[in-house]
């Protein structure tokens, strides 16, 4: 038995978080789920939108599955999700970024592994304004993080079978900091003479994944251009309701969509399950439970191709449940 925790968020969080739970549920893999909540709705009650309970049960449980959480933009409190990967130094941020089958996409082909740093960089928090009128935001990197992240690249490359790496930069540029994360991309690479190394201008990388994606394999970035460009992969392929991620460290993996609470569209019944569905069944596979995790890409491409319960994003007029729904009834025929 599996004791996983489910950090539900908010804006649709809880609606798709709850979809996974069912469709995870449905297969019969034997998980026991402990529910904490995070966000601002956790400020009256604890100080913080963190409470300490939520991170000691990721460390008790070692995995968790987590829904979306709102940041505030330009003030209050520190992202939710920076801060977990931060405390928990969850340091590889892994989007894997695939051709659907049956979903309408501008490219056919494409197989990308995004790895994002996701603890340094300008996310490090460390900002502050200059008098009225200026502000300063300070990127830090290490060669301890980039050559972590650059290892977990080349290792996920190698365990998958992947035959490229391509490392992003600006270091014509920021010469010292992106020179560092080159650096230590550079020598990690020299133990892996089997898979061909690259380094690619994070601009151009933008053009060339636009151009032709196909060309790419497994992309190792610095956190904030990992970000941006992991939703670029992400729009390549069905877009981020179909997007799914894993934050990974030593200790624990905490499995999320690529996209955020979507306020817009909450508590409307409204949201593509998919991602977090997908992220599920990442989990399942980081849980050794590769059986569980077949059936429910199973049913999954099941739905896409029958392509009758399609959440409107893809087109379709399917609700959150309904599209949920037949997913289940899927896993429970081929059981
Ligand atoms: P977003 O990903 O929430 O939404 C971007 C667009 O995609 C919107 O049009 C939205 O309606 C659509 N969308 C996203 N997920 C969808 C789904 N499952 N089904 C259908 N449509 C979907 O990005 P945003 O609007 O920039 O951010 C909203 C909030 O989420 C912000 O507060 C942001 O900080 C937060 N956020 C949280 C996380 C996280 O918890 N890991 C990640 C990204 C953003």
């Amino acid at each position: 038995m599996h004791k996983v925790t489910l950090i539900p968020g908010d804006g649709i969080g809880p609606e798709i978080t709850e979809a996974a739970r069912q469709v995870i549920e449905a297969t019969g893999v034997n998980i026991q789920w402990e529910i904490v909540e995070a966000g601002a709705e956790m400020i009256p009650r604890y100080g913080k939108p963190l409470p300490d309970h939520v991170l000691d049960s990721i460390r008790r449980n070692k995995v968790a599955l987590k829904g979306p959480v709102t940041t505030p933009v330009g003030q209050g409190f520190r992202s939710v999700n920076v801060t977990l990967r931060q405390e928990l130094d969850l340091y590889a941020n892994l989007r894997p970024a695939r051709t659907i089958p049956n979903i309408p996409s501008r490219y056919q082909g494409v197989d990308l592994l995004v790895v994002r740093e996701n603890t340094e960089d300008l996310y490090a928090g460390v900002e502050h304004r200059v008098g009225k009128d200026a502000a300063e935001s300070i990127k830090i990197i290490t060669r301890e993080a980039s050559e972590r992240i650059a290892r977990f690249a080349f290792e996920t490359a190698r365990r998958q079978g992947r035959k490229k790496v391509t490392a992003v930069h600006k270091a014509n540029i920021m010469k010292l900091t992106d020179g560092l994360f080159l650096e230590s991309v550079r020598s990690v690479a020299e133990h892996y003479p089997q898979i061909a190394y690259e380094e690619v201008i994070v601009d151009a990388m933008c053009m060339k994944l636009v151009q032709e994606p196909e060309n790419y394999d497994v992309l190792v970035l610095p956190n904030l251009y990992g970000d941006i460009v992991s939703d670029l992969c992400a729009g390549l392929v069905g877009g981020l309701g179909v997007a799914p991620g894993a934050n990974i460290g030593l200790e624990c993996a905490v499995f999320e969509a690529v996209h955020g609470s979507a306020p817009q569209i909450a508590g409307q019944n409204l949201a593509n399950p998919l991602a977090i569905i997908l992220s599920g069944v990442m989990m399942l596979r980081h849980l050794g439970e590769n059986k569980y995790a077949a059936m429910i890409e199973d049913a999954v491409n099941g739905v896409l191709e029958e392509g009758k319960e399609l959440t409107a994003d893809l087109g379709g007029t399917a609700t959150t449940r309904s599209m949920t729904e037949e997913i289940i009834k899927r896993i429970y025929e081929n059981r």
